[in-house]
């Protein structure tokens, strides 16, 4: 997959999503097997994101390599993959944890977050991005998700290794 920075839950819309994909001119894109100027377009699927305590379904656009025949979805930033939580929530969860304070804040904000959803949340940051976190000198407070991609090729709490690179179009 390609990740391309959208941040904000607050204002986040499938429309902002379809006019930054709008925007994006694939070829531009380096697909895993390492050629450029090979994307294009290529069929959506769905996927289900617990954001501001709505279950929104958003149509991600695909794009394909004419050179390899692999296919990569593009996916915002606020997305971690095969999670429905925000990234950012997920990580706000993790920052009140951290220093022992209450997770109500993001809870009352995103009311499709529960007790269960934190621990696990909690228990997967220890398992799996703690460390990788420490040893890239950055802390829950920093913006992860370009360091976690270019270093890891993955997105911060993304934990299925499905190969993840970070796309920013040039203004
Ligand atoms: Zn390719």
């Amino acid at each position: 997959m390609i990740t391309i920075p959208i941040e904000e839950c607050n204002s986040f819309s499938q429309k902002i999503y379809d006019d930054y994909v709008f925007r994006i001119q694939p070829h531009m894109m380096e697909c895993k097997c390492g050629h450029r100027g090979c994307l294009s377009f290529y069929g959506h699927y769905t996927r289900r994101l617990k954001l501001l305590g709505l279950l929104l379904t958003l149509v991600i656009q695909r794009v394909r390599c004419s050179f390899c025949g692999r296919t990569h979805a593009i996916v915002p930033s606020l997305i971690v993959p095969y999670s429905q939580i925000p990234r950012i929530d997920q990580q706000e969860i993790l920052a009140l944890a951290e220093k022992g304070q209450s997770t109500d804040p993001v809870l009352d904000r995103n009311c499709q977050i529960d007790e269960s959803h934190v621990r696990h949340i909690i228990r997967r940051f220890k398992r799996y991005w703690k460390e990788r976190i420490l040893s890239l000198g950055l802390t829950l407070h920093d913006q992860l998700t370009e360091a976690c991609l270019s270093v890891y090729s993955l997105q911060f709490m993304q934990i299925h290794r499905t190969w993840n690179s970070f796309f920013s179009p040039p203004t």
